[in-house]
């Protein structure tokens, strides 16, 4: 049979599985199987050579049960509905497994945001939200930055919602710039969030951090941050960092600043003077003690998981394992931190963004990332219990905790039985 590769199949499969494990009732598992709503939108935008072009939206609200739903907007070529719909049903998981009072959604345009104008982009961001205002709001639905969005999307989208509704309703969208109700610790809190459930297994698993290798996939703003907090904060050696372009590699240990300077200038870290290149494939089977997947889904499958040599898998990219990869993983004795528990650092202090914006008083950094901290290790461990007390792996035990949770609120509100 061919390995899955539909990111919604894998997100169903997963489901399946926890729902084998909790012997789910079977209108409860085909509740939480299907988005709640989905919308599906056109939005024509005026390019700078005065043409119309029509790029195709989308939004999936997955489930609502422990409040309004969160979840990011990617640009993206390839972004197909089921894309959205997996990113959506993780969203739902993610907070729930941190103990959020948010559902999940997810949402997406089919653009190529790399060959857009910044005046093209911003017409854009803004003509989804028109087309989405009924369905967005502090209280119902709550974007976020995710692949090729960024805080000046975020703002220019927060505006938008703001002139419709003719109230300063920042709260409507996290990842927003500092400037304008954003939080801080916002940027790199995804990757500080995947530092610290890093920090808790290498302490579970006896893995010491001082100098450990490391090797990340993907050098975008979770990538980078990721990169820049093990070696500075852990004292960890990162060997290899790779983007779309191509990867480089120095098993003395990059300098992260000087790769991000030169991304920077050259738009690639390919071609950093102190390193080799190396292949895609070959940056996953290096020898390292902590693999960090900080790009796309579907990246180490049934065809490349028996390569990989890392002790720790810490998913800080959404979907990145398949399922077959997965059981190799495992069977192998690698420690997967799953991508709903590693990256939710990113959702949280989005959730303490929103937080922020209704109270209208804003935190220190300090203060930002010890709740962060106290969050992730909370559900850290709550993931590691539950894999010890049913005897299954951590992704299995992280779906356990958090459709747990989902169900008991929808029984609560009287939706199932
Ligand atoms: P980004 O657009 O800033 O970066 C993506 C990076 O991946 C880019 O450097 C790109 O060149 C690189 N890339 C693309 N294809 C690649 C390939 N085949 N091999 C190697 N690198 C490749 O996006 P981001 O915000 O850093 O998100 C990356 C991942 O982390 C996504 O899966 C996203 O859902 C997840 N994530 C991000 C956040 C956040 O707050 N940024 C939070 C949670 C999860």
């Amino acid at each position: 049979m061919p390995e899955l590769n539909n990111a919604f199949e894998i997100a169903q499969k997963q489901l399946d599985e926890c729902a084998a494990i909790l012997q789910l009732d079977k209108a409860v598992h085909q509740m939480l199987r299907v988005p709640m709503r989905e919308i599906h939108i056109s939005i024509p935008v005026r390019m700078d050579d005065g043409s119309i072009r029509v790029f195709q939206g989308y939004r999936v609200q997955y489930n609502n049960a422990k409040g309004p739903t969160k979840g990011g907007i990617r640009f993206h070529p390839d972004k197909t509905i089921d894309n959205v719909r997996a990113h959506a049903a993780w969203m739902t998981w993610k907070c729930a497994l941190l103990n959020l009072p948010l559902g999940g959604a997810g949402g997406g345009v089919m653009c190529n945001p790399k060959e857009m104008s910044k005046p093209e982009l911003e017409r854009l961001s803004r003509m989804y939200v028109d087309r989405m205002s009924e369905v967005l709001g502090p209280d119902k639905d709550i974007p976020a930055p995710d692949v090729y969005t960024d805080p000046q999307v975020m703002a220019w989208m927060m505006d938008e919602y703001v002139k419709l509704t003719q109230r300063s309703q920042f709260g409507v969208i996290t990842g927003k710039p500092l400037a304008v109700g954003g939080s801080a610790g916002r940027s790199d809190a995804a990757a500080m969030g995947a530092m610290y459930t890093i920090r808790q297994a290498a302490e579970e698993f006896g893995v010491p951090l001082a100098g450990a290798t490391v090797a990340v996939q993907g050098f975008g703003n979770a990538g980078y941050f990721a990169a820049h907090l093990v070696s500075s904060m852990l004292g960890s050696k990162v060997v290899a960092v790779s983007d779309s372009q191509g990867g480089i590699h120095n098993p003395n240990g990059l300098d992260v600043e000087a790769v991000r300077k030169h991304k920077a200038q050259t738009g690639s870290v390919v071609g950093f003077q102190e390193a080799e290149s190396i292949a895609h494939e070959d940056l996953l089977a290096l020898e390292v003690d902590v693999l960090i997947p900080a790009a796309l889904e579907n990246v180490i499958t049934g065809r490349n998981a028996c390569e990989i040599k890392a002790r720790i898998v810490a998913e800080l990219a959404n979907g990145p394992t398949t399922p077959e990869a997965d059981a190799i993983l495992n069977q192998k004795g690698v420690h997967i931190i799953p991508d709903f528990l590693c990256n939710a650092g990113g959702v949280t202090v989005s959730y303490f963004e929103m937080v922020q914006n209704a109270y209208m008083y804003y935190w220190d950094k300090d203060v930002v990332y010890e709740r962060l901290d106290r969050k992730m290790s909370a559900s850290y461990q709550a993931v590691l219990n539950a894999s010890k007390r049913f005897s299954i792996d951590m992704r299995k035990a992280a779906y356990v905790v958090a459709v747990l949770r989902v169900i008991e609120a929808m029984k609560l509100r009287g939706w199932v039985y």
